[in-house]
């Protein structure tokens, strides 16, 4: 039984000194130490130097004593972090081009694959003499690829369909509509 408690600990208090655990409980500590200096810079008032380290050594007990709980508790934090860093460069890595990101203003729309090229409208906006501004932004249908100039009227009456039924979009990366590739290259003209 006592064997059995000291191999607990023992293994508890290894995986304190090495390891995602202990890595874990080093940036806690860094960040507790960082807002404290941060706090020094803001005048305001410190928390004191004992307190601190008391902090620390009660965290680090209780990491020691409940090690299988916290272990699992970062895995799950690491886990989830490498998801997200994973869909970011999945992002950073994507070609293709977007409405939202690197399709702005008017400019000409040249397919690498087929040639095809077409001027398109991302997005204007301007002012009337009405209160409200006016913008058109263009929109691609998901069925035959045609792109549509759709203003914010429209999009208030909801009547925003392709003659062939497809849906527009500009969420979706934007494709040749000759040879729906998504090979293509923008060349700005002007923005407004
Ligand atoms: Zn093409
Ligand atoms: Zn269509």
């Amino acid at each position: 039984m006592l064997i059995g408690i000291l191999a607990y600990l023992l293994i508890g208090f290894v995986l304190n000194l090495f390891g995602i655990l202990a890595k874990s409980r080093k940036q806690e500590f860094k960040d507790t130490d960082f807002i404290n200096f941060r706090n020094s810079l803001l005048g305001v008032k410190l928390v004191p130097k004992w307190k601190l380290l008391l902090y620390k050594i009660i965290i680090t007990v209780i990491s020691i004593l409940l090690f299988p709980i916290f272990y699992v508790i970062v895995y799950k934090g690491n886990y989830k972090k490498k998801v997200i860093e994973k869909q970011h460069t999945a992002k950073a890595k994507d070609t293709r081009l977007y409405f939202h990101s690197n399709i702005s203003g008017v400019g000409i729309l040249t397919c690498k694959t087929c040639s095809h090229s077409e001027k398109i409208t991302s997005a204007v906006h301007g002012y009337t003499d009405e209160d409200e501004p006016w913008s058109l932004c263009s929109y691609q249908c998901q069925g035959c690829g045609k792109f549509h100039k759709v203003s914010n009227e429209m999009e208030k009456a909801g009547s925003v369909l392709c003659e062939c039924g497809g849906e527009l979009t500009r969420e979706k990366p934007v494709f040749c509509p000759q040879c729906k590739t998504f090979e293509l290259s923008y060349k700005m003209s002007y923005i407004t």
